[in-house]
């Protein structure tokens, strides 16, 4: 049976990593690319109360896919937005790159 939160946990692993991992000079290709996969997001995602939801994050917070710094800004951002509504501590953007991508100082 489908369990949300743990639905939750492996996409925005996959989320992070895709983030922290994408170009920092994405060509128009690259751009089109995620604009469309975070824009599929709402559309295929099974659990309809998050996916209307994100569909409405997206409306006021448009995914920002200059660049792998700003992109993945954005996804902590629309991950604080998620984690606001569920009252759950806010994650420092400063740091996301230390979390997903090179791994904690410590
Ligand atoms: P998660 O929120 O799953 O986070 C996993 C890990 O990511 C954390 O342990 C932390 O290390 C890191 N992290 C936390 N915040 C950030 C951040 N801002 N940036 C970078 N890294 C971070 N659940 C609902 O009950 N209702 C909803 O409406 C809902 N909507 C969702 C919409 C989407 C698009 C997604 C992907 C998930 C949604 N969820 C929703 C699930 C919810 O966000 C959590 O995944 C779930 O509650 C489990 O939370 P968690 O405390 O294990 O950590």
């Amino acid at each position: 049976p489908l369990d949300k939160n743990e639905l939750g946990r492996s996409t925005w692993k996959l989320l992070h990593t895709i983030a922290a991992t994408y170009s920092d000079e994405p060509s128009h290709e690259d751009q089109s690319n995620m604009e469309q996969f975070i824009r599929l997001i709402p559309k295929v995602y099974p659990c309809e109360v998050c996916a209307n939801d994100f569909s409405e994050i997206l409306t006021y917070h448009p995914p920002n896919i200059s660049s792998q710094k700003s992109f993945a800004k954005w996804m902590c951002e629309v991950h604080n937005m998620v984690n606001r509504k569920l009252e759950k501590p806010l994650f420092d953007c400063s740091k996301v790159n230390e979390r997903w991508r090179d791994g904690w100082a410590d």
